[in-house]
């Protein structure tokens, strides 16, 4: 039994199904997680010595890639001044800061340790302020396992959300009302139904955890007017693609200010970060200043704010975005010519250095799209890329990431690899 096989089976024993994160248990692609001794720029090695190009990037905080020198001596640097102390620090300043004059909408940001806790903070902040109960949130976009948020109604039925877990009582999830994404007569009715209790509505404005894919022409604009003409609030959840599409996110693309945004992930530099920001007369109803709490012991801890300004700092500093792009390219085109010499022609979205591939030739617009593409043939691609030496996520319903530390050599092997499970398949 190798080294990976052992652990899992000690874990198993003292960790719920062995993992302290589901998706990592590997259950979507059937088989057992492999355990990681050290990851460095582009490359992970597992604790049996197996070297694997890598596109999952912890999950999208690793964009430098893994064990960024910047990064690390910011961290030792902030550790020789003590590891926290629940009192402010000028790294916080430095952050929010930062945030504010990257993320076009921010105004006033506040610190958290998670994306869900920027989720469920800026929903609760939501309802403060508008004094409304009711959200609405789309199939398929993930926020966090914040309890109003694990809900995705059955397929396209404008009905009061299901809890998607046990243990979210159904009186929570009737205030989440859910519809499919890029379906905006589904929004309308249920604005015109519901819309003066609507506090607010809550998108993935780049959905990726269904796999990746994109909105329509017109769909996240039209998200901001209705939500202007109700006064419900618009969330984007930039957890995600901020820091990571563009400087400022998917709001900066579109040109479209959502009254909040939740982040976390890059800002994070690879420790625990979230954050969530916006409008200042909403982010003033939080308290101290209003009547919304909303606190944390480790909120804006300075080791992990000198970590993610010293990654932020450093994208900016290396043009980090037109080098993506670049990579980001390279790959798409590199897959679709795979696809072609293979006789395929599966979906593949991209936007900078975010990727999806859903084996279907159907275009995917939602999440009911994105549920017709073939598992099975998920899981023989993903097995057979981990057979040559890369690591795709263990998963159909995630996204890919590429980061700045992959080279040409790293893509182009990835493509090459491709195109020979392509033929398999
Ligand atoms: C990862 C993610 C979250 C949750 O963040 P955690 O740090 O895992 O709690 C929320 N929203 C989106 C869009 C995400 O991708």
């Amino acid at each position: 039994m190798n080294r990976s096989s052992q652990l899992f089976k000690r874990a198993c024993q003292v960790i719920p199904g062995g993992v302290n994160s589901p998706v990592r248990a590997f259950r979507n692609v059937g088989g057992e997680p492999f355990f990681v001794q050290s990851a460095q720029g582009s490359h992970i090695t597992d604790v049996d010595g197996r070297e694997l190009i890598d596109y999952v990037g912890t999950w999208g905080p690793a964009i430098l890639g893994h064990a960024p020198q910047t990064v690390l001596q910011a961290v030792h640097q902030a550790i020789n001044h003590g590891l926290g102390f629940g009192i402010p620090t000028p790294a916080e300043v430095d952050m929010a800061e930062t945030i504010v004059s990257w993320v076009p909408s921010v105004q006033k940001v506040r610190m958290v340790n998670s994306g869900t806790e920027a989720t469920m903070s800026a929903i609760r902040l939501a309802r403060g302020y508008t004094h409304r109960s009711k959200i609405l949130k789309f199939e398929g976009c993930y926020h966090g396992h914040v309890d109003s948020l694990l809900v995705s109604a059955g397929s396209g039925a404008l009905t009061f959300g299901e809890p998607d877990s046990a243990g979210v009582p159904r009186e929570f999830a009737q205030l989440t009302l859910t519809v499919p994404y890029n379906d905006q007569e589904a929004v309308s009715q249920v604005f015109a139904q519901y819309g003066n209790d609507i506090a607010t509505v809550i998108v993935e404005p780049y959905p990726g955890n269904a796999g990746f894919y994109l909105p329509r022409n017109g769909f996240l604009e039209f998200l901001r007017s209705i939500t202007e003409q109700y006064d419900s609030l618009l969330i984007f959840d930039e957890v995600m693609t901020g820091f990571r599409v563009a400087p400022g996110g998917v709001q900066q693309i579109h040109g479209i200010s959502p009254d909040l945004t939740c982040m976390g992930k890059i800002i994070g530099g690879g420790l625990p970060v979230g954050a969530f920001g916006g409008r200042s007369d909403i982010m003033d109803c939080i308290s101290p200043l209003g009547p919304v709490y909303q606190a944390g012991t480790l909120s804006g801890n300075p080791v992990a704010m000198e970590a993610g300004l010293a990654q932020l700092h450093e994208l900016k500093r290396l043009d980090g975005y037109a080098r993506l792009e670049q990579l980001g390219a390279l790959l798409e085109e590199g897959m679709k010519q795979a696809m072609q010499s293979s006789g395929h022609s599966f979906t593949f979205y991209r936007s900078g250095s975010m990727f999806g591939l859903f084996f279907t030739e159907a275009p995917v617009y939602n999440l009911q799209d994105a549920l017709k593409a073939d598992k099975c043939l998920y899981k023989k691609y993903f097995w057979s890329m981990l057979e040559q030496g890369i690591y795709m996520a263990p998963s159909p319903f995630e996204t890919g990431f590429i980061s700045l530390a992959h080279t040409e050599e790293d893509i182009e092997a990835t493509c090459r690899a491709a195109e020979k499970v392509f033929k398999s398949l």
